[in-house]
């Protein structure tokens, strides 16, 4: 199976660890952006996560406003591609990413449990949380598992976009999770100075936050624990570079990957307008689905293998253990 069970998942983030290489986790809202991520994947024999936000879950591709049936509808079309012959041997991380608001635990229950397939790694979005709440939360998802007999990975946050995460902050709530729950932790998500979206300003990045964390982390829960790094899109190549080299595991991408999938699309429309008159010869292969995503594929899948290599994720896929 090329989508990777929680279990395989944390082998995969702790190898990522180790050998110092990030895996890239696309936030990807569409069917046609998950084949992408795994067409660049294939291409540069690295794994790779893919992973949803509830926007995507309750968006028009997956749920439609239902998010119960997007996570059904993400998990089953993602578990398909992964698994066709021409994808097997990439492995797919399926983690869900931002969940908030009043039906946070009973979505990540279903991807818990099995809708009936079941996530790979798990995380919630805690800005709105007091730290006790974040904790309670992440305690309670630990429970389900168990009382599930499910397995569960799980990446904690704490001051994302609020500049860097005081280093007691690592010791007070991975502490309170790991003590009652071992062993499900595997990623860590403390501010390091990025933020979420995208904006030309300069971004007060800190690798040695990084480097601290991940030390900390790791000595708190015994084993190594990679850094998660939110918003990445505004980061410099040698930023995305200095952060893998200090701990950073998995990086999430968002705002710049639909930016440069958005543009493409911007620019198949603006290029093809005659073709979209009633009349012309070629209005069909133009009009469909497919005639878009096909040129957003040829200017995104690139840009994909580019940020793959920047992590130092080329070459990995062969490392599961
Ligand atoms: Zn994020």
């Amino acid at each position: 199976m090329a989508l990777l069970s929680p279990e395989a998942a944390r082998d995969l983030l702790q190898s990522a660890v180790e050998r110092k290489f990030a895996i890239l986790a696309v936030n990807a809202d569409s069917h046609a952006a998950v084949t992408d991520c795994l067409e660049a994947a294939r291409a540069c024999d690295a794994p790779i996560i893919v992973e949803t936000s509830l926007w995507q879950l309750t968006g028009r591709s997956y749920g439609a406003g239902d998010p119960f049936l997007g996570l059904a509808r993400y998990l089953a079309d993602l578990t398909a591609l992964a698994n066709s012959e021409r994808h097997r041997e990439v492995p797919v991380i399926f983690h869900t990413d931002h969940i908030k608001g009043p039906d946070t635990i009973r979505i990540l229950s279903a991807a818990i449990r099995g809708v009936p397939l079941c996530a790979s790694t798990i995380s919630l979005d805690s800005s709105e949380m007091t730290e006790a709440e974040n904790i309670e939360h992440i305690c309670r998802l630990c429970e389900i598992a168990r009382e599930a007999g499910m397995p569960l990975t799980l990446e904690m946050e704490a001051g994302v976009d609020a500049g860097v995460t005081e280093i007691e902050v690592a010791e007070r709530v991975l502490s309170a999770v790991e003590s009652k729950y071992p062993c499900y932790l595997a990623l860590w998500a403390p501010g390091v100075g990025t933020q979420h979206g995208l904006s030309d300003k300069g971004y007060p990045f800190s690798p040695q936050a990084v480097a601290a964390h991940q030390k900390r982390a790791s000595e708190i829960c015994g084993r190594p624990i990679g850094v998660a790094l939110h918003g990445s899109s505004g980061l410099k190549e040698s930023d995305l570079r200095e952060g893998v080299a200090a701990g950073v595991a998995k990086v999430n991408w968002s705002s710049e990957s639909l930016l440069i999938r958005s543009r493409a699309a911007q620019e198949y429309y603006a290029g093809h307008t005659a073709e979209l008159e009633k009349t012309h010869p070629r209005w069909k292969a133009t009009a469909m689905d497919h005639g878009v995503q096909n040129f957003v594929s040829g200017r995104y899948v690139p840009k994909v293998m580019e940020r793959i290599r920047i992590l130092n994720g080329e070459g990995k896929a062969s490392l599961r253990r």
